[in-house]
């Protein structure tokens, strides 16, 4: 707390009394913390594949190009670390956009059962890959919204769900509405999130198991990303998980706003 004391004094100079401003700044104190510990994550991300691209090709300039294999090989991580240099700062520039207080999103009429229709043509290849099952249960619902951002939010949450299920497993997606609200699900059949991460699951840069999901491709962005772009169009979303059963994500918009 800061405290400032300053005396009133009356017209002679006589002593009034004092006047004590007391300033909680717990909250300033912690929006300072996250600030900092937001610019030191961005520093670690953005280093971590700098510093590999920067290792492997001085490696090859260094001779090691001549080894066909190796320099086969080497070219393969630079070309991958420099794909998730990309992501990461796409990202990072959306994250910005979508934080700054005055964003809106472009409303139009849109028709989400195309858009979750889209987004799942966007992972086929990687449903394929995992040998996972896609059950879309889909209600038809036209809602005010920005296709485009909708259709980012879905890709962000079944990324998700594929990325922390096993393979063989089934990840359900849910549409319908509900009085004046859309709702949409996404279960997966998943690892699952312990009870206590759940808080802090929208956090940016919040991975419950670090190693793991930085292996998986991901940012670390995308649940605050998807958060943001949900507020924006006045709904909000939710998550249950049960660890070794799934996870679930209800997002719920409003119909005509
Ligand atoms: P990432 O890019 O690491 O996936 P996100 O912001 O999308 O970042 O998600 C944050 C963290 O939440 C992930 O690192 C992961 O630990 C957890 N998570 C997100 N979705 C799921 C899910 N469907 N099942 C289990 N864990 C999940």
């Amino acid at each position: 707390i800061d405290v400032y004391g300053a005396p009133v004094l009356g017209d002679h100079e006589q002593w009034l009394g004092i006047v004590i401003v007391s300033h909680d700044i717990t909250e300033l104190k912690r929006l300072e913390q996250v600030r900092k510990d937001f610019v030191a994550n961005v520093s670690h991300e953005l280093r971590t594949p700098v510093t590999s691209i920067k290792g492997f090709s001085e490696t090859l300039i260094d001779g090691a190009y001549t080894d066909e294999a190796t320099l086969l090989s080497f070219l393969e991580i630079i070309h991958t670390e420099s794909n998730r240099l990309e992501m990461l700062i796409n990202d990072l520039l959306d994250l910005s956009k979508v934080e700054q207080a005055g964003f809106r999103v472009n409303a139009l009429p849109t028709d989400m059962e195309k858009v979750i229709k889209r987004a799942e043509e966007m992972v086929s290849k990687r449903i394929e890959e995992k040998k996972i099952k896609l059950d879309l249960q889909l209600e038809p619902v036209i809602l005010q919204g920005d296709p485009d951002r909708l259709l980012q939010v879905m890709m962000n949450l079944l990324v998700n769900a594929i990325t922390y299920s096993s393979s063989e497993t089934t990840i359900t997606v849910r549409l319908y509405t509900k009085g004046k609200s859309a709702l949409i699900e996404v279960e997966d059949q998943g690892i699952g999130i312990e009870a206590s991460e759940i808080g802090r699951l929208f956090e940016r840069f919040y991975r419950v198991d670090r190693a793991r999901s930085r292996n998986s491709g991901g940012t670390g962005l995308g649940l605050s990303i998807v958060k943001h772009l949900i507020e924006a169009h006045h709904g909000k979303v939710d998550v249950e998980s049960t660890v070794g059963v799934g996870t679930k994500f209800t997002v719920q918009l409003p119909l005509g706003s």
